[in-house]
């Protein structure tokens, strides 16, 4: 899979010294090293997940790291994305990730690609490497990973975590099914919440993505059993490790018998999404932070619904009064239909889904806040904090 080791050149003594706990591992030895070596990793996101990924894999001594990704370093990030500093928030997470990995390995060919992963470069991107290992955080780019895999015959290392959980499997390998013979259609857009309206646990991505990093590893040496046909559940809280076995579906529209995906489509459109947390109908009501701020200064008759999570509340608030998205049926009568409202949760997808439930319950005077409590505080009042 990783060349023929014949053609790479010895390991210098630097680098043997370097790697000399592997070299005296039987199961890896010098002609591991040299595979390892010889071989050309794809990490798609410089994120949780391919923060540790990207530092294992070079630590391990892979001779080719790619790395896809578009996005700057946030300060939200920090909690998890430990390739990234507190100097570097504002920077490209690879300038970022590739001073890291350049101070740690030098002897790694680090080849960075500052953009993001579409239907229109994907195939050309992982033709030039031996394995891929997604550590993407959406149901599109997922879709597309393990696709473009599929096409160019190229293992999908795939992981996923949310909260306190997460996945690890080995999809798109000659034999093995591929994530659409195991989810093949996305989950209905709004349904799962991405990490950023969920949160997750800082040590969970690194916890996956090490997990991932190893299966790489193996499947470079060709050592070991590999999570091909085999679906790897973390419960972090309960620290318990589930295994599903997974067929091949003969069936796979990809992968299977009958393929009726030969080339990359429209994977947001597959997923129902443009953009995330948008609201789910665009025709509902909408108000603007600034006109909500102007109205409520006038001294107008507005009540503000705040349909986030308690916890949430006490991160930040606009006096609202709180009612959770989920609790909205069964706490209904607790609102006065008499009266405007205006729905508000973090950025605009709960609340969106808010209105459109009152619209449907017979409230008229309803309205999304657009952008939620986060346009407020940047574009209102910079004292309520971000999260
Ligand atoms: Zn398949």
């Amino acid at each position: 899979m990783a060349g023929s080791v014949a053609t790479i050149p010895a390991l210098t003594n630097e680098e043997i010294l370097r790697y000399s706990r592997h070299l005296i591992m039987p199961e890896v030895g010098m002609e591991g090293q040299l595979k390892l070596k010889a071989a050309k990793v794809l990490c798609i996101g410089a994120g949780g997940l391919g923060s540790p990924l990207a530092l294992y894999l070079a630590a391990a001594g892979v001779g080719t790291l790619g790395m896809v990704d578009f996005d700057v370093v946030d300060f939200t990030n920090l909690q998890r994305q430990i390739i990234h500093s507190t100097a570097d928030v504002g920077r490209p997470k690879l300038q970022s990730a590739a001073e890291k990995i350049g101070a740690m390995n030098p002897e790694v060919e680090l080849r960075t690609f500052e953009t993001r992963l579409t239907s229109q470069n994907a195939l050309e991107l992982f033709r030039d490497f031996d394995i891929v290992v997604d550590g993407t955080d959406n149901f599109a780019t997922r879709y597309l990973v393990n696709d473009a895999c599929v096409l160019t015959g190229k293992p999908n290392v795939y992981g996923s975590i949310f909260r306190f959980e997460g996945q690890v499997s080995v999809f798109a390998t000659e034999n093995g099914p591929c994530y659409r013979c195991v989810y093949p259609e996305p989950p209905p857009p709004g349904l799962v919440p991405s990490c950023a309206e969920g949160g997750v646990l800082g040590v969970l991505p690194g916890l996956v993505g090490v997990m991932q990093a190893t299966e790489a590893i193996k499947l470079i040496l060709g050592a070991g059993e590999p999570l091909i046909g085999r679906l790897l559940l973390v419960d972090a809280l309960a620290m318990k490790f589930r295994e599903l076995k997974l067929r091949k579906d003969p069936d796979c529209p990809v992968c299977g018998q009958h393929r009726i995906i030969t080339k990359l489509i429209d994977y947001e459109q597959f997923c129902g999404i443009r953009g995330e947390e948008k609201p789910v109908e665009n025709k509902l009501p909408e108000i603007s932070v600034e006109e909500l701020k102007r109205r409520r200064d006038a001294g107008e008759d507005l009540f503000v619904l705040d349909v986030r999570e308690p916890h949430e509340y006490q991160i930040c608030n606009l006096g609202g009064y709180l009612i959770p998205l989920n609790d909205l049926p069964k706490r209904v009568h607790e609102l006065d239909s008499s009266r405007e409202i205006v729905a508000h949760c973090k950025m605009g997808g709960r609340s969106a889904k808010a209105v459109e439930f009152l619209r449907q319950a017979g409230f008229t005077k309803v309205k999304n806040l657009t952008g939620g409590i986060t346009a407020w505080s940047e574009r209102v009042d910079p004292k309520v904090p971000k999260y």
